[in-house]
């Protein structure tokens, strides 16, 4: 664990040195911004939040501190920035903004960048789109989850679909028009008909989809409930749903992700890319490009006092396996040529027997230039996946 203390070295011609690991000036970097609060908790909720908002200030004051620090003596250029959660729609008024001034500061933002807020519907407000469009917010991804009330209710979300239409509403007049929603499958009493309807909103209105299959994290009143959801018909609902969304001319472009008209979320390629990024605030996560990997604490009053980021130097070992891990999850697969410029030897000499193995058995698609998964085998990928980590 080292302080959060970040270090500059004088010289900073090539790269950001931060507590020795080093950020290359030469690429364009995705920052993501963590912001652990909600209005209320939802049953089967395992990210960083809490409901304590009386400790948004001091969290905002060590975030923004936290962000400054990278601009100290040079800037990195970043061409992504996603303001995730948690909820950050339900900041106080002005704490946007103070975060959009401090990374103003502290990096260059390309002019062309991908710029999300995640927002839930209960809290998207006309006041809140103003200050966000000021802030040069280009992309909002919207909470849906449901769209039935009953099923909303039961998972202790506090909006319900009627408030959700509002916000999506509120948004287009607004004129924000790359909207990303996000449902999910295998919550209680959710039927075959809410999916259909997710799926007839989204195509309405938005161009990005994530659809992500229930997971019942221990500790979370779901699972304390013993509510497990049925894996065929999770597995069938996602079916249902990949068939649906490209009905409405979404492609799915990852395992659970879909775009229409081609607005990927260019931030979150980056993850799969295994390109770097920076992940400031609490429980975030940040990646060299290389052989770094850091994370900050999940304690928010630990972050707010200006505790430790903990640093793991990644093993080749590792670094082959996050990439197949990744890299399969995107429809477009592995690139062998990027494969070998990024490890100096041949996917084939790497993967070892397996690879081909899973080509004859209809596992994998191998093009010759790329091997990715069969689309209908994406729901099963990790199986997949397992057989080529080394
Ligand atoms: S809104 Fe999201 S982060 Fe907040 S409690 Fe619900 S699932 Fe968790």
């Amino acid at each position: 664990m080292t302080k959060r203390d970040y270090k500059y070295s004088e010289n900073v011609s090539s790269a950001v040195d931060i507590d020795g690991i080093k950020f290359s000036k030469s690429e364009d970097y995705g920052i993501y911004v963590h912001i652990p609060f909600c209005r209320s908790k939802c049953s089967y909720c395992a990210f960083c939040s809490t409901t304590e908002l009386g400790l948004q200030n001091a969290y905002i004051d060590a975030l923004e501190k936290e962000i400054l620090s990278f601009g100290r003596i040079d800037k990195l250029t970043a061409d992504t920035v996603y303001i995730g959660g948690g909820t950050p729609s339900c900041l106080y008024d002005g704490a946007i903004t103070r975060i959009f001034e401090a990374l103003g500061k502290a990096f260059n933002i390309s002019k062309n960048a991908e710029i999300t807020v995640e927002m839930n519907p209960e809290s998207c407000t006309r006041e809140l789109l103003t200050e966000c469009r000021s802030c040069g917010v280009n992309r909002v991804s919207m909470g849906m989850q449901s769209a039935d009330d009953g099923v909303l209710r039961a998972v202790n979300r506090i909006h319900d679909f009627k408030t959700y239409l509002s916000a999506i509403e509120l948004l287009k007049a607004e004129n924000f028009d790359n909207i990303s929603t996000d449902f999910i499958l295998g919550l209680p009493n959710q039927t075959v008909a809410d999916i259909e309807k997710c799926i007839e909103v989204a195509g309405a209105h938005c161009s990005h989809v994530s659809v992500y299959a229930l997971t019942v994290e221990e500790g979370t009143p779901l699972y304390l409930s013993e509510y497990r959801p049925d894996d065929d018909i999770v597995a069938d609902m996602y079916d249902l749903a990949c068939e649906r969304l490209q009905e409405n001319g979404f492609i799915r472009y990852e395992v659970s992700n879909f775009a229409k008209n081609g607005r990927v979320s260019r931030h979150n390629s980056k993850y799969w890319r295994c390109v770097p990024y920076l992940g400031l605030g609490v429980a975030a996560h940040g990646y060299d490009g290389d052989r770094i990997r850091y994370s900050h604490t999940t304690d928010i009053k630990a972050y707010i006092g200006g505790a430790a980021v903990e640093v793991t130097q990644l093993t080749d070992k590792d670094m082959y396996n996050e990439y197949i891990m990744l890299g399969l999850r995107t429809s477009g697969g592995i690139s062998r040529e990027a494969f070998k410029a990024r490890f100096g030897c041949t996917l084939d000499e790497r993967a070892g027997n397996n690879l081909s193995l899973l080509v004859r058995h209809g596992l994998l698609i191998d093009d010759g230039a790329s091997v990715r998964i069969s689309h209908n085998k994406l729901f099963v990928m990790n199986g997949i996946i397992e057989d080529l980590m080394i």
